[in-house]
């Protein structure tokens, strides 16, 4: 799911390398038709969805003389992660826009390659609730919590006394607010140590990235707040560690590829081999480590108090950070706005305790309405 994405071209890197482990049955895009074209010719799926309806014919014609079927629209994508042939899904759309078809596989018993952290943040109870009622696994694919995963194996009926989530600070670590009231979206797409869709590139920069991580920690591991910790670690080496109740902390580390936790997923509990560079201590004899800065980056303490306050909450606040991404990278807010759109529609939206799937929905729908007033306001001021 999302296969044309950052996650998505890299998960078909490894898909080339393993044609012997691994075969692709579908292929779904949002709206980059002629990706999805190449990818099919190349990959020969059973079945590929373009999301956007009005590319259906250009998809279909293109595919015309070969064995794939074509669909389109949204409720193609719950309906296809459901094909019998499927033995997982990657769930690598961006988004509340991933929360359905992701809900969709595991209601049909696949097990899920996670890198839609959206999905946990939003429905984090309903989504591990039903995982659990499926006996279907959640695999984690954020390259932080397949580190922790990586790091439990071998000891799951060990408690984790804590989880210490590290950040690479984004492109302006060290800054502060005077600096990042003048900070552009070029400034902002310009990850020290990632190259990552334009969404979770400025999650980066706003450190809400690291925010929804930590929601995205709770409900992997079934963790409290007050057990996961973030740290700043600039160099992206070591890429999060887990403390149990002697004191022990486990580490995982490498260098900053994605191929490694969507490899790692696909094929746990199974280490394959790849001809990944291989990280090199002498290159990096400085590895540091510094303290989170949550003043100037205000989206770790708004995605903390979601989680603490739990219901919906997580899923408005998500939703607002869609709509002032979104709007940043349209020009029409500042950086220091997305926080502020966030906080204020985390004021104003309706809060739920206990919401449903079709709460979720709804919850989404009203936020974006909430968020998208509030950055008009800003564009007139
Ligand atoms: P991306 O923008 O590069 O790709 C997103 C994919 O989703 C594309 O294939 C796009 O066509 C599809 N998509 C977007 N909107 C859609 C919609 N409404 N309906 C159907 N399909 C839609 O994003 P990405 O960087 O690959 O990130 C994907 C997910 O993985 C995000 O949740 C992100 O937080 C997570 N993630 C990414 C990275 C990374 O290195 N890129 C690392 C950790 C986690
Ligand atoms: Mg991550």
């Amino acid at each position: 799911m999302g296969s044309t994405g950052s996650i998505g071209t890299q998960a078909l890197e490894i898909v080339r390398a393993n044609p012997e482990r691994l075969q692709v049955e579908v292929l779904t895009a949002q709206n980059n038709a002629d990706l999805l074209i190449k990818q099919a010719l190349e990959f020969e799926p059973n079945a590929v969805v373009i999301a956007d309806k009005a590319k259906y014919q250009y998809v279909k014609d293109a595919l015309d003389k070969h064995d794939i079927k074509v669909f389109a629209g949204a409720d193609a994508l719950t309906q296809v992660v459901q094909m019998d042939t499927i033995d997982i899904v990657l769930a690598a759309i961006v988004g509340f826009a991933g929360l359905k078809s992701t809900i969709a596989a595991i209601e049909a018993g696949k097990p899920v390659a996670l890198a839609n952290k959206e999905t946990l943040v939003v429905a984090g109870a309903l989504v591990t609730n039903l995982a659990k009622e499926k006996g279907v696994n959640i695999f984690p694919v954020d390259s932080e919590h397949s580190a922790i995963f990586q790091c439990l194996a071998g000891e799951f009926h060990n408690k984790i006394e804590k989880i210490i989530l590290t950040a690479s600070g984004g492109p302006f670590r060290g800054k502060d607010k005077k600096f990042l009231s003048t900070v552009t979206k070029e400034n902002a797409l310009k990850h020290p140590n990632w190259t990552m869709g334009a969404k979770i590139t400025i999650d980066s920069a706003t450190m809400m990235n690291k925010g929804l991580e930590i929601i995205e920690a709770g409900w992997l591991f079934s963790l409290k707040p007050e057990q996961i910790e973030v740290i700043i670690h600039p160099q992206s080496i070591v890429h999060s560690l887990v403390q149990f109740e002697d004191g022990s902390i486990k580490a995982q580390l490498g260098l900053p590829d994605m191929r490694l936790p969507i490899q790692y997923a696909l094929f746990y509990p199974q280490r394959v081999p790849s001809t990944f560079t291989r990280f090199d201590f002498t290159s990096y004899p400085n590895l540091s480590f510094e303290k989170a800065d949550a003043e100037t980056f205000p989206a770790l303490s708004l995605a903390r108090e979601a989680m603490n306050k739990g219901g919906n909450l997580p899923c408005v606040l998500n939703a607002a950070n869609e709509v002032a991404v979104g709007a940043f990278l349209n020009d029409e807010i500042s950086f220091l706005d997305i926080a502020d759109v966030v906080e204020k529609s985390m004021q104003k939206a309706s809060f739920i305790a206990k919401p449903s799937l079709e709460d979720y929905t709804k919850s989404d729908e009203e936020t974006r309405k909430i968020a998208s007033v509030l950055t008009t306001n800003k564009v007139r001021a």
